[in-house]
């Protein structure tokens, strides 16, 4: 007997957070023909005046490319944005040295966030299946039902049901708090010592007051600035100092001293007068590691983006990771036919491992960029890692190069290095040996004839004492 025909009820997706991650989401959802409601607590975003996020502008790179390729938006999103090629190391003296990022054409893009979050809500309202609720805070869920409780701006509440509910709502996540009621769900947070401030470089006669093509990284060991370029000619600069140093500076001249001691390039590109002013405009933030696993909860809920793994900022990596999770999650979706009961405990499976080593990775190079690039040994490292990696493509490859520019699984990416750098050391170990073992017998075999020596000395000495009594 043929089974009863009707419409087949459609899954319910809930994406709480119309962040980065929460958009970009909801349109991977539609587009499997879900019906997508978008939950977000800001007013739009495309109609406010100011838009308050967590950064004014992003690098993004292969693995965030490769999710906007999914649903569509990479070339408009990279139209929009700023290659940049290899990181501009300034010096205190004022010196300016480049380290290139990958190969010849590799580049990570500085990106407009508030600009890249309009263009993703605006592609998930394309979708006919897809509607976006702002002004809606999610105060509480229930794991056993679905049933989601909003309240909104006036002070009312809604209740709301979903099948799936997908939490992209960012570091402080509401959803995750249902979990951490829940036995067996590991959680960390760590807040590091450094908050962070921006400040704008305006152009100069109309142009970038620096090169536009790069990165530019002022790394003072317990401290730095780096500074991005924006498509209206400024550069946000952004300053990473431990809090303690912050409240150090309380008057407009200390600002001004401290930027002659530390930054005195960029005293006269960003202005005495801003700089004065932007500096006490905000206080610094602050900047958070979380860590948690699962992702999920049963076939109701899953972690996404910041709310499953927000990484400090120091690898460019934190939408990127949360772009990939949106692709991991379709992978698997479509490995297992959409059933959500298996879905939901893979995508755990798959991406804590992956999403944990991003969050050490980001850490690690917390140090990396204020205080390794200054070291020669570090710059010697990277010099024999790129010409490796030129010669034995498929065998050496740098971790930046498959953080940044593959989709190489961020813990193999760790284990990869580890075996790397375990062999490229041994290797100058054994060269160096071999260099000085091998003089040494060179010495021993053909010595030099002592008198070759003692002549030419002689000679100097007297022409050392001719110049003097000259
Ligand atoms: P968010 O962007 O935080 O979005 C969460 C959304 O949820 C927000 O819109 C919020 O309003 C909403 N929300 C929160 N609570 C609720 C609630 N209760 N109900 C409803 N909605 C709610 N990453 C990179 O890849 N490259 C970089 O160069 C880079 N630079 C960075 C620089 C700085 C200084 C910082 C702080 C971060 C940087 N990041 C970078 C990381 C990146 O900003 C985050 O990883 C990214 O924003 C995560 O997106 P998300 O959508 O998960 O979270």
């Amino acid at each position: 007997e043929e089974p009863a025909r009707g419409p087949r009820k459609k899954t319910v997706v809930a994406v709480v957070g119309g962040g980065l991650v929460g958009s970009l989401n909801a349109c991977f959802f539609a587009k499997r023909g879900f019906d997508v409601e978008v939950f977000e607590i800001r007013e739009d975003i495309r109609q406010a005046k100011i838009v308050r996020g967590r950064s004014i502008n992003l690098a993004l790179s292969h693995r965030g490319r490769q999710a906007l390729k999914h649903v569509g938006m990479e070339e408009k999103v990279v139209s929009q944005g700023i290659p940049m090629n290899a990181r501009m190391i300034h010096s205190i003296s004022g010196k300016q040295s480049p380290i290139p990022y990958g190969k010849k054409g590799q580049y990570i893009l500085s990106v407009d966030r508030a600009n890249l979050n309009k263009e993703l809500l605006t592609a998930a309202e394309a979708y006919p299946n897809t509607k976006l609720n702002f002004d809606h805070k999610l105060q509480d869920w229930s794991a056993e039902t679905g049933q989601m409780t909003f309240v909104r701006l006036d002070g009312s509440k809604e209740h709301i049901k979903a099948d799936l509910i997908v939490g992209c709502d960012g570091a402080f996540s509401a959803v995750r708090k249902q979990f951490l009621r829940r036995s067996r769900f590991n959680y960390s947070q760590t807040y590091i010592p450094h908050g962070y401030m921006e400040l704008t470089m305006l152009p100069i006669n109309g142009e970038f007051a620096m090169k536009p093509n790069y990165l530019h990284i002022w790394p003072r060991n317990t401290f730095m600035m780096i500074a991005l370029p924006n498509l209206d000619k400024t550069f946000t600069c952004t300053l990473f100092m431990p809090f303690d140093d912050f409240e150090k500076i309380t008057t407009e001249d200390e600002v001004i001293k401290f930027f002659q001691e530390y930054f005195p390039d960029t005293i006269p590109l960003i202005g005495v007068d801003t700089l004065k002013r932007d500096y006490f405009r905000l206080p610094a933030q602050a900047m958070v590691s979380v860590k948690c696993s699962p992702h999920h909860i049963n076939d109701k809920c899953v972690l996404m983006g910041d709310a499953a793994h927000a990484v400090v900022p120091f690898y460019g990596q934190g939408m990127n990771a949360g772009f990939e999770d949106c692709i991991v999650f379709d992978e698997i979706m479509n490995q297992f036919n959409e059933d959500l009961s298996a879905v939901l405990p893979e995508y755990s499976r798959v991406r804590v491992p992956d999403d944990h080593a991003i969050a050490d990775l980001a850490m690690y190079n917390y140090i990396e960029m204020r205080a390794h690039v200054n070291s020669k040994w570090f710059l010697f490292r990277k010099q024999v890692d790129s010409i490796l990696h030129f010669f034995m493509p498929k065998t050496i490859i740098p971790l930046y190069t498959m953080v940044t520019f593959t989709r190489t699984r961020y813990h193999k990416a760790v284990e990869r290095w580890q075996w790397q750098n375990k062999v490229i050391n041994h290797g100058l170990l054994i060269s160096a040996t071999g260099a000085a073992v091998g003089s040494a017998y060179l010495l021993i075999k053909n010595p030099p004839n002592i008198n070759k020596l003692i002549i030419p000395a002689e000679k100097m000495w007297n022409r050392i004492v001719a110049f003097r009594t000259s």
